[in-house]
């Protein structure tokens, strides 16, 4: 291990929970990152729905550029009731992951200690789901016709490319190599006969010439074996709206929304890559310091990982593991826990050299 790695991480803690959540996980990985020889000079931005009350939009006009040097983008989460749900969507993670070309959604679900899952049949319940994060069925291709007249009409197309399926495809195979080797296909080409048996199609070519069989699934019957049996599943890969659905499907199942991450890949490392929890900016229980950091420091695991700095990934995860496995859990698992208490248990564990 070659010392002196220096990160330049950008930071959009953003709105509610997620400036809560944003210091739990700085605080952690600075002193895994001091453990583990590296260092981390986080660039904050005061990004979101306060940047948007006083500015109009979610970030700069130049914000994209602000961040296209580097290393990462960890976000908290960004939202509030008064502002529409699209204007956060479309004003600050959309154009993120487009520009950067995030083109993988890559979110893991595990049972964690501690973490007790709805499902009857849980227990050990491994998998990830690759998501495609850039085309598919959120395109701005299409409109709305004779508004207001009975013959009123809206139109949306779906957009799957060739070298956009072929590249999320690819991604999956090698998750499912490192993994259990199962790889399972979100799809509905029964009902979606264009764009649905395209995916089937490359998907299956390019699993095909890597020499790895692709069980082909339609979404709903894939909803019902999450629920049934999630424990035969290894590695998801779906379309930008089946993915949406299914991990967050997932992520239910593994206990609670609090605890799990989610990861927009750049493969190539041509740009940056975000990550974030899964959860949003819970306006509920904001400012009372209960929320559980969990998804959000695995989300910084995540981003450790894509870094390369492995080591400091894993003691990061061992660290939140144990402090659950001892039983010290914020209130959404049933524990009695602040954000402050189990923070503080985590980065006693960060350090932990025993
Ligand atoms: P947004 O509109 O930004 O998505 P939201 O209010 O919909 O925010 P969700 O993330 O969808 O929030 O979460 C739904 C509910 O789950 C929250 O209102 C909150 O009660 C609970 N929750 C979510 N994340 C956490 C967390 N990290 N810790 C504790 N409870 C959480
Ligand atoms: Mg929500």
């Amino acid at each position: 291990m070659s010392a002196g790695r220096h990160y330049q991480v950008d930071v959009i803690a953003g709105d509610g929970i997620g400036q809560e959540v944003m210091s739990a996980a700085t605080v952690c990985v600075d002193a895994v990152a001091e453990a583990c020889g590296f260092s981390i000079a986080w660039r904050d931005r005061d990004w979101g729905s306060d940047y948007y009350r006083s500015h109009g939009r979610m970030m700069p006009v130049d914000g994209l550029e602000q961040l296209a040097d580097g290393d990462a983008i960890l976000l908290g989460a960004v939202g509030a009731p008064d502002i529409p749900d699209d204007v956060t969507l479309w004003g600050l993670l959309i154009p993120i992951r487009r520009e950067f070309l995030q083109y993988v959604n890559l979110r893991p679900v595990r049972i964690l200690p501690g973490v007790s899952s709805p499902l009857r049949d849980a227990d050990g319940l491994d998998m990830v789901i690759v998501r495609e994060n850039v085309e598919g069925e959120y395109s701005e291709v299409g409109g709305r016709l004779y508004r207001g007249r009975p013959e009123e009409m809206a139109v949306q197309e779906a957009v799957f490319t060739r070298r956009g399926v072929v590249r999320i495809a690819e991604y999956a195979v090698a998750q499912a190599k490192a993994r259990r080797g199962l790889l399972t296909s979100a799809t509905k080409s029964n009902g979606i006969i264009h764009t649905m048996l395209f995916w089937d199609e490359v998907v299956a070519e390019v699993a095909t010439a890597a020499g790895l069989e692709v069980d082909k699934m339609l979404i709903d019957a894939l909803a019902a074996r999450v629920v049934l049996k999630p424990r035969s599943l290894d590695v998801i890969v779906a379309s930008n709206l089946f993915g949406d659905i299914i991990s967050d499907l997932a992520a239910a199942a593994a206990g609670s929304i609090g605890v799990a991450p989610s990861a927009n890949i750049n493969p190539p490392k041509d740009h940056p890559s975000m990550f974030e929890p899964v959860h949003g900016s819970a306006p509920d229980i904001a400012g009372q310091g209960i929320a559980n950091p969990v998804g959000q420091l695995w989300a910084a695991a995540m981003m450790l990982q894509h870094l390369g700095e492995t080591e400091g990934a894993d003691r990061l995860t061992a660290a939140f593991e144990s402090a659950l496995a001892a039983g010290v859990r914020t209130r959404d698992l049933g524990g009695q826990a602040t954000t402050a208490e189990f923070t503080q248990a985590v980065l006693a564990r960060c350090t932990d050299t025993s």
